[in-house]
């Protein structure tokens, strides 16, 4: 599921293949990914026009068109961009075409079908509405700390929380958790000060380092939880077999023996 060093990664991509062209048409071709908006609005509303700048919050990404039109996409479990040369060369999973001048299309692919497509006219309205808390790589310190000060629950629940922090999810939360040796399930109101930093810090660290890597596991490093987790996946650090259980309805993958309660 994309979190927020793949979207990060799907905007520099949008950047840099679909920006400052013009629109020739729209393809819609299913619309269950429409939000607020029919295929004809899309298509009518964009035609003409181009895409200016993007901009990332968590999982979210904004997409300006020229006349303060804002395309907002959310991709769901499956959902990713691609850029190619002419229509009839579409991947299979394309639900929606943006054409260019240039014949190029920019595609919105989605597998399974959870993605999201809406134009909006104010981004930060939209976030207000959707009470999305700050994004993960902009969160200072002691809005932080504030966080895990004020709200109850087990901590992996907390990282998971969009409306707390925005775009962390279920791989990377793992991931921050294990690098501080915190169990998943601690609850955050057993962690110290200095526990709640050092999941800021490794927060940072480590969706910085993903989003270098193209938040592509083989490109991560073997110390990292990712490259490992899975049935018979073996702690990086210690060389036991990793544990999976259920938290905050997600599944967890963590070592037993590094991350104590
Ligand atoms: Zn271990």
């Amino acid at each position: 599921m994309p979190e927020l060093p793949e979207v990060e990664n799907f905007k520099r991509y949008l950047n840099a293949t679909s920006l400052h062209q013009r629109i020739i048409s729209v393809d819609v071709r299913d619309a269950y990914v429409l939000k607020g908006v029919t295929a004809p609005e899309l298509a009518r509303r964009l035609k003409g026009r181009r895409f200016e700048s993007s901009w990332r919050h968590g999982k979210h990404l904004f997409v300006r068109a020229d006349g303060d039109l804002w395309l907002r996409l959310h991709f769901g479990m499956t959902g990713s961009l691609r850029y190619f040369k002419s229509r009839g060369k579409a991947p299979n999973h394309a639900r929606v075409l943006f054409v260019f001048a240039n014949t190029h299309c920019l595609a919105f692919e989605d597998q399974r079908k959870f993605g999201e497509i809406g134009l909006i006219k104010d981004v930060n309205e939209f976030l207000k509405k959707r009470v999305l808390g700050p994004d993960a790589l902009d969160i200072s310190r002691s809005q932080f700390r504030e966080i895990f000060t004020k709200h109850r629950g087990a901590v992996k629940t907390i990282l998971l929380n969009q409306n707390l922090i925005a775009g962390v999810g279920n791989i990377y939360a793992d991931e921050i958790l294990f690098r501080v040796r915190i169990h998943p399930a601690t609850e955050a109101g057993h962690l110290s000060e200095k526990n709640v930093d050092e999941v800021f810090r490794a927060t940072r660290y480590l969706l910085q380092n993903a989003i270098e890597a193209k938040a592509d596991a083989d490109l991560m490093p073997k110390s990292w939880l990712l490259p490992h987790r899975g049935k018979g996946g073996k702690c990086p650090r210690c060389g036991r077999e990793l544990k999976s259980s259920t938290i905050g309805g997600r599944t967890a993958w963590f070592c037993a023996h590094c991350q104590k309660k």
